[in-house]
């Protein structure tokens, strides 16, 4: 068994603040209490704070390997069906620029991602090739010619780029096929114009962006009761815009994304201030609370990829972040959110350590 201890601890869904200890048992949560660890051997944590590991619910890491490639170009130059990146992606060793990325998102606190992989089969074995122990992939490929009943059956479900990229029939097709599977469909949607509509008649496990998505468009998707990923660094960076984030919040279920790596860093902390702070000052409420972001790089994404729970709780398995001291603080959520660095992360905790 392994205790850490003097920690300020998020606990549960709500996270409730507790100053105390937490106590690991082959991989599982097995006690969490106030004060002193009873315990003779404890790990302390010198006050630091212990809270869910993220979850980066889109991420395309096939593209790692050209990482701020033509930058300044339009993104339809960058990743549309012709973009820059393809050219590269025929010449360099894809895996390797995966397995990177891996490793990084493992260092940044990042233990479950979704991939949306293109390439078909050939793609998706080599995400497989790079996979590391202790992160869960969520893989969502495409058919790219292939038997999408063979794709089906060898990652966890497709992720779409554009409604628009397919004829209505094909994409009929493809939903189908993934609802007789059991597995997720999920696909872009809005990124640069309002495709919501198209999008929705495919009846999504989960709406990527919703960007530019008019008033009636978002109202559609709330009352369809469809979780949202979003990804504004990623929108900002492309320069196609920026969501509705505050209003989205308040009527979906949301979870972020850090999307193509070509494009965007993998790092969630850099991910919650800029959707918080972007929320406060283009909505102008100071209300907005650190506590909904937080939730949604953490706990939120797991439970629309069909992933565990990861909140800190007895029984469930540990997987968690512990972050080093800061003094002087009143608030630890929203010091997570907009104070944290990823340099404050002292260890990983997936099973005992990662
Ligand atoms: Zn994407």
């Amino acid at each position: 068994m392994r205790v850490f201890s003097n920690a300020t601890l998020l606990c549960g869904e709500e996270f409730e603040v507790v100053k105390g200890y937490v106590a690991v048992e082959n991989g599982v949560i097995k006690e969490i209490g106030e004060g002193r660890a009873p315990y003779r051997n404890v790990t302390d944590a010198k006050r630091g704070i212990i809270f869910p590991a993220f979850t980066n619910a889109h991420v395309h890491l096939g593209d790692s390997i050209a990482r701020d490639l033509a930058a300044y170009e339009h993104i339809g130059r960058r990743v549309g069906r012709r973009g820059a990146k393809f050219e590269v992606l025929k010449k360099r060793e894809v895996s390797k620029g995966i397995r990177c990325s891996l490793n990084e998102m493992l260092n940044l606190g990042t233990t479950a991602f979704c991939d949306f992989r293109e390439g078909g089969m050939k793609g998706i074995k080599q995400l497989k090739s790079a996979l590391l122990k202790n992160q869960d992939a969520v893989m969502l490929g495409r058919p790219n010619g292939d038997n999408i009943e063979e794709v089906l059956k060898n990652c966890d479900g497709i992720g779409i780029s554009s409604v628009a990229d397919y004829p209505p029939g094909e994409l009929k097709k493809i939903s189908s096929a993934v609802k007789k599977s059991g597995k997720l469909l999920a696909l872009h949607a809005a990124e640069v114009g309002d495709d919501v509509n198209e999008a929705l008649k495919l009846k999504p496990d989960f709406l990527v962006h919703v960007t530019n998505a008019g008033e009636e468009s978002l109202q559609k998707i709330f009352d369809s009761k469809i979780p949202v990923v979003l990804c504004p660094r990623a929108n900002a960076m492309l320069g196609v815009g920026m969501p509705r984030i505050k209003e989205i919040f308040e009527n979906a279920s949301v979870a972020f994304g850090t999307d193509n790596v070509m494009v965007n860093s993998l790092n969630m902390f850099r991910e919650m201030e800029f959707a918080f702070k972007a929320a406060r000052g283009l909505s102008r409420d100071y209300k907005f609370d650190a506590r909904k972001i937080l939730e949604a790089a953490t706990l939120n994404g797991r439970k629309i990829l069909g992933l565990k729970s990861s909140a800190i709780r007895e029984g469930n398995e540990a997987n968690f972040i512990i972050l080093g001291n800061r003094k002087y603080l009143y608030d630890p959520i929203l010091a997570i959110v907009h104070r944290y660095e990823a340099s404050d992360i002292r260890s990983v905790v997936r099973g005992v350590y990662v």
